[in-house]
């Protein structure tokens, strides 16, 4: 699944490219007129203002699949300089700030952020880490036990991935009770997946992967049985990350606001993005949020309890639905997809 989500990431930032360059272009004169080779193919070239256009519009946003509910985005800042941030995304885009990783699952949260001494874990990383692979596979099962809430389920997955020798974290930050978007609004997550499913299925697709509607339908319903479920969710939603630290989960804790500024979306294996190394080249307040989905059906595969493939697939899909949902309810329409194939 996810190799076709890289071939068709290729695809598809090279069609956005396409659309950019077919832009009513200014009158030309004789002189000027666009030289055809033999071939009749057009040469002329794009002019900078173009190509500059061309760069930064070839990235689609959450906005433009009706998502992105949230506050964190480029839009809402007048701290960073959209020139840079262009530049930001083009080098990202290219893998130049990929570093390798030893994990195979997704362990560490997608925030930006770093601890107060610039570092993160260095691990694939999901919305939520290990909470992501918590909400997908309980997204994902159609034949989820009723009776266990979202406290034993967190404690059951954190097991479940150690005993298959995987490393799991969460994590919070300095100033809030539950500093991990994930977590503090998984609830409306839920709520979020269960009422826009067309739309985050409609981006899901634009990027390679095709929900089925029978898959739309189980996810859905089980969203909803979750939220009519009472006492699945914790009230008290720092008691999530907890439950997780006491199954032996790492934990970070991450320092200052958000300052993302888009959504790095890796597909390349066995590797992350380095927060760090975007700070240090282009300033402290130069953010990323980071998802290694080449990590999802790794994770679909080990937490998967029936060894049918259809239930892995469907369970690897709601992990890349609950990412989805969790930048839609936390970013801005303005936040961009940066793909790294
Ligand atoms: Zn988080």
């Amino acid at each position: 699944m996810f190799e076709s989500l890289k071939n068709l990431l290729k695809h598809f930032t090279g069609s956005e490219e396409k659309a950019s360059i077919a832009t009513p272009a200014p009158a030309t004169t004789p002189e000027s007129a666009p030289s055809t080779s033999a071939t009749g193919i057009n040469l002329e070239h794009e002019s900078p203002a173009q190509a500059a256009n061309a760069s930064i519009t070839q990235y689609i946003t959450l906005g433009k699949f009706n998502l992105g509910l949230g506050s964190i985005g480029p839009d809402n800042r007048n701290d960073v300089d959209p020139k840079v941030v262009d530049e930001m995304y083009q080098a990202i885009a290219a893998g130049l700030f990929n570093i390798p990783v030893s994990g195979a699952v997704p362990e560490i949260c997608v925030d930006g952020r770093t601890d107060k001494d610039g570092a993160r874990i260095g691990a694939p990383c999901a919305a939520g880490g290990t909470l992501s692979i918590v909400y997908g596979g309980d997204l994902g099962n159609n034949s989820a036990a009723a009776d266990i809430d979202e406290m034993q389920l967190t404690t059951q997955t954190v097991s479940t991935l150690k005993e298959k020798g995987h490393s799991t974290g969460v994590h919070g930050d300095d100033h809030s009770s539950c500093g991990c978007g994930a977590c503090a609004k998984a609830p409306t997550i839920y709520q979020h997946i269960a009422e826009r499913i067309n739309d985050i299925a409609s981006l899901v697709s634009q990027l390679g992967i095709n929900v089925t509607e029978s898959e739309k339908e189980s996810i859905v319903q089980q969203a909803k049985n979750r939220l009519g479920q009472a006492g699945f969710f914790a009230e008290d939603r720092a008691a999530v990350v907890q439950a997780a630290r006491d199954a032996g989960a790492l934990y970070e804790e991450l320092v200052g606001k958000h300052n993302e500024l888009g959504i790095a979306l890796n597909t390349k294996s066995g590797t992350t993005v380095d927060r760090s190394a975007i700070r240090a080249k282009y300033g402290p307040q130069y953010d990323m949020f980071v998802v290694d989905a080449w990590a999802f059906g790794n994770a679909a595969k080990d937490i998967n309890t029936t060894g049918d493939e259809a239930d892995e697939q469907r369970i690897a899909k709601a992990i890349t639905l609950q990412n989805v949902a969790t930048a839609s309810i936390l970013g801005h329409g303005s936040l961009r997809i940066v793909p790294i194939a």
